[in-house]
């Protein structure tokens, strides 16, 4: 899955570019506009006050803009951020470190917050509650609990759903924001950003075309952007044009709602072998050979919001769209958005 060019989960390729693509400030992140607008709030009362904002929980798919937020938050804050994730955070001694070292106000964001192990958890539970840490000295009977008083930090945690958090972790959390899918609109405006900053000149249709395809992940049209242009130099005159953008992604097998291979076949799977559904998670994610975390968070998410499958209480079913998509004939027996229970 990583090696797909419409992944949207971070490549090594994409280091240098995402680092300078970024937006530094609240006004130049695109879309978004709840979000934006409730966080805009929360952070000026926070700063009159002179307190450091809430703890934010961030959930959505990957490539959305999680990191690029928290990255916001602290810098309009002014303040500084500490960047780590849920697995590298091994023992609740690294989670101890971590937070002794902050100062006041600063952001600590950690990603895939919801694979912190049981015993780190219990740690961040007091810190995030009292800006406190309790640790232990001594072995044995004369063993104590010493409590350490902590800055006062924002934890800003990430994951792609928050239904994979513990309990008294989300509860912990003051807010909590749903990373949406991007319109094409909004993805054309980050795709005519990013050709600035990275001196490419490109047409707005062209900047529309390759949003078109780019799945409502940045990620994916900041990637895209980089692949279109190498056609232009090579194949036109250096100008994304949606001619250009059109033919540079189809030579990359992606088609025009941003399909690669593996997602057309893993409908062609559900079509071919199980009629279309519905058919279980675990059962698809055998079938194909997908991770079934990666088809729920990485796959889904761009095909539900195409309306090619849904979720029923019996299983996934692929409604009539992806039938048509693909060119095939719709069965009676196909799935009708409309007609369907969804229990979503
Ligand atoms: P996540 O943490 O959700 O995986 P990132 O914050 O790393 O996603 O975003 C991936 C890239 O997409 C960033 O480097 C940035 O260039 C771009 N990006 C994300 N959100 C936006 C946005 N709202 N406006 C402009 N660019 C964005």
């Amino acid at each position: 899955m990583e090696d797909r060019l419409v992944s949207n989960g971070f490549r090594s390729q994409d280091d240098e570019q995402e680092y300078s693509l970024r937006p530094k400030t609240l006004a130049e992140y695109i879309g978004q506009s709840k979000i934006k607008q409730s966080l805009g709030v929360y952070m000026k009362a926070a700063s009159a006050r002179g307190e450091p904002l809430d703890h934010m929980l961030l959930y959505g798919p990957p490539g959305l803009g999680k990191t690029t937020l928290a990255n916001i938050v602290a810098s309009e804050m002014g303040h500084s951020i500490r960047i780590t994730s849920g697995p590298a955070i091994e023992r609740p001694g690294d989670l101890a470190s971590i937070l002794t070292n902050l100062n006041q106000g600063d952001v600590l964001f950690i990603d895939e917050i919801h694979r912190l192990s049981h015993a780190v958890e219990e740690v961040l539970y007091p810190a995030m509650e009292d800006y406190a840490l309790d640790i232990m000295i001594g072995k044995g009977p004369s063993a104590r609990s010493v409590r350490l008083d902590l800055p006062r930090f924002t934890l800003i945690g990430a994951t792609t759903r928050a239904g994979m958090l513990t309990g008294p972790l989300r509860d912990r959390f003051g807010m909590s924001f749903r990373l949406e899918l991007y319109t094409p609109e909004e993805l054309a405006l980050i795709i005519e950003r990013s050709a600035q900053i990275l001196k490419i000149s490109c047409e707005k249709g062209g900047a529309l075309e390759i949003a078109r395809r780019s799945r409502g992940t940045p990620r994916i049209a900041n990637r895209f952007i980089k692949r279109v242009r190498d056609y232009a130099q090579v194949q036109a005159s250096g100008v994304i044009t949606a001619e250009v953008a059109i033919e540079a992604l189809r030579m990359q097998e992606v088609d025009d709602l941003g399909l690669d291979r593996t997602d057309r076949s893993m409908l062609t799977v559900m079509i071919n072998k199980f009629g279309g559904g519905p058919v279980g998670l675990e059962t698809l994610a055998a079938t194909t050979g997908e991770d079934a975390g990666t088809i729920e968070d990485v796959y889904e998410p761009y095909l539900m919001q195409l309306g090619f499958i849904m979720r029923t209480p019996r299983g996934r079913v692929c409604t009539h769209l992806a039938y048509r998509h693909l060119g095939l004939s719709v069965p009676e027996s196909a799935a009708n958005p409309e007609q369907i229970k969804l229990d979503v």
